[in-house]
């Protein structure tokens, strides 16, 4: 089930005001949706000792629900300087964040390392030689390989760019330990948009297996497992949501037996970005035009600059007529005006009869949504509006003007008659 009846309810009867007042399109975020499943996420797990979720800023990097996730007692998983001053700035600082990037540059690793420090999450042992300085604790991310499969956005891990291999692993800790790190832990993200807890329970169980190894042969005691993002969410209406409190139960069987038997247990991370925020999110866009060629096409006011995924993965989004209770009798493109056949918000989608004016709404796109948009084709990104828990609706990010486009076109003048210099091939 896509967008939560409860959302539904709550802008029922009013989304004609807001948009009017704001003006299309823009996206619109539910607080009271992603505090409950905020609220949800810690309760499955709240058995398992020092559980803590870093939100995968990525998915909604907007410091007004930063705060929100932040109010939860949640952490934020970074992956770029952007995300790092973000975090930081709505006052996340050391442990609360954890640095996951891949590629990295000295540029990063002085960042994230600066300004009170972060929970390093290092991609690759090449990267230990470029830490700028040795830090307290230090992360690595694990790629299994062969060992597990992963799914379809993610890719399989033996192709994935990111982690460290089995063979590198202890290799990778005996490194760190040397060179005087105290802390440790482990990270592995191997689906994304996965419904089928098991894989995530797998993946928890991988790194138990992987926490026991390491105190056997090195005696280190990883202070935490991270068992990444990837909860999937229904995005069509037939998909059986992820059950979240068998993830937790399982989980959290898996740790207590660690702690019997190893007398210690790491804590437990997690960095969801999609379950939290996603499903409560929708895209609302005004249908501008109609087409009848060898399709019928609706136009709207929104383009692929508001919503990549459907361009990106033929991702599925759930699309309603607001205020219409017509039979779904007509089968047609929904499209932005992007020079790109694939601005489609939906293709061959069985709707009801939408009329110019008519306002749609683009479920679940809390996650990766606006994040993800892009200014190709002198296309600008939507406005974001905040439901907030006290029916309050607030405008959290305004629409891209063309002064924004056009803006790194105003640069200072440097010209250089560059010398032609014989290159010497070693
Ligand atoms: C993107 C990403 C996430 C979040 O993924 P979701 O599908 O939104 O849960 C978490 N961790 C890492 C390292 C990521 O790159």
């Amino acid at each position: 089930m896509p967008m939560s009846p409860a959302f539904e309810n709550r802008i029922a009867g009013r989304l004609r005001h807001i948009a009017d007042h704001f003006g299309t399109p823009f996206h619109l975020y539910d607080e009271q949706g992603i505090r409950d499943t905020g609220e949800q996420l810690k309760q499955v797990f709240a058995n398992v000792a020092g559980f803590r979720e870093y939100f995968a800023v990525k998915a909604l990097p907007n410091p007004h629900i930063l705060r929100i996730l932040r109010n939860l007692g949640f952490g934020f998983d970074c992956s770029s300087i952007a995300e790092l001053v973000l975090s930081r700035s709505i006052g996340a600082q050391a442990d609360d964040i954890m640095f996951t990037s891949n590629n990295t540059s000295a540029e990063e690793f002085t960042a994230a390392l600066g300004d009170g420090g972060c929970l390093l999450n290092l991609d690759d042992i090449s990267l230990i030689d470029k830490l700028p300085c040795v830090t307290e604790t230090i992360c690595f991310r694990y790629n299994p390989g062969e060992r597990r499969v992963g799914n379809s956005i993610i890719g399989n891990p033996l192709e994935a760019k990111y982690g460290i291999t089995h063979e590198q692993v202890i290799p990778a800790y005996q490194r760190m330990q040397r060179l005087g790190v105290k802390q440790f832990g482990l990270h592995s993200m191997i689906v994304s948009n996965e419904r089928d807890y098991r894989s995530m329970v797998e993946t928890a169980q991988m790194l138990l297996e992987w926490a026991e190894a390491l105190n056997h042969k090195l005696g280190i005691r990883l202070s935490f497992i991270n068992i990444g993002g990837g909860l999937g969410i229904p995005y069509r209406p037939d998909d059986t949501p992820l059950n979240v409190k068998v993830l937790g139960n399982d989980i959290c069987r898996l740790m207590q037996m660690f702690q019997r038997r190893m007398g210690y247990a790491p804590a437990l991370h997690m960095e969801s970005g999609r379950f939290i925020t996603g499903p409560h999110g929708v895209l609302v866009t005004r249908a501008i035009n109609h087409k009848h060629t060898y399709r019928h096409y609706i136009g709207v006011d929104a383009s692929m600059s508001a919503l990549m995924r459907p361009a990106m993965y033929g991702a599925y989004h759930h699309i309603t007529v607001y205020g219409k209770s017509r039979p779904a009798d007509q089968t047609v493109d929904i499209v932005g005006s992007l020079c790109e056949n694939n601005d489609k918000f939906a293709v061959q989608r069985l709707l009801p009869q939408i009329d110019e004016g008519d306002l749609l709404l683009i479920h679940d796109t809390g996650a990766h949504g606006h994040a993800m948009g892009f200014n190709y084709n002198g296309r600008l990104r939507p406005q974001e509006l905040l439901l907030c828990a006290d029916g309050r609706v607030e405008r959290i990010r305004r629409a891209e003007t063309l002064d924004d486009y056009f803006s790194t076109l105003q640069c200072t003048v440097d010209t250089l008659s560059p010398p032609i210099v014989q290159e010497v091939n070693q």
